[in-house]
């Protein structure tokens, strides 16, 4: 066993924190690592959900690709270790019937 392993969920289980700040859900984007160049779909990320937000890291390089922090009234993005995400346009048209 590594004595140096971090409890981390698959990017599934930020669907709520990010559903705070898009409207669709980025989840089911495919994301590209600005570091290792893999594109992979979000769901895939390595997620840690120590800190006060999350971080998802690249399931293949484990560079951060995005961080998302909550602080008093105002969330903090940070997708710099992302090149893309792409979603699919039906989930934009979904999105669009939601009710106010
Ligand atoms: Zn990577």
């Amino acid at each position: 066993m590594s004595s140096h392993t971090y409890d981390y969920l698959d990017g599934n289980a930020a669907a709520g924190e990010l559903s705070k700040v898009f409207s669709m859900d980025v989840t089911a984007s495919q994301g590209q690592c600005a570091h290792c160049g893999a594109t992979r779909p979000f769901a895939e990320a390595h997620l840690y959900m120590l800190c006060p937000g999350v971080v998802a890291r690249c399931a293949v390089c484990e560079h951060v690709l995005l961080r998302l922090v909550n602080v008093r009234q105002r969330v903090f993005l940070d997708v710099r270790g992302m090149t893309y995400l792409s979603l699919d346009t039906p989930q934009l048209e979904a999105s669009n019937d939601l009710d106010p």
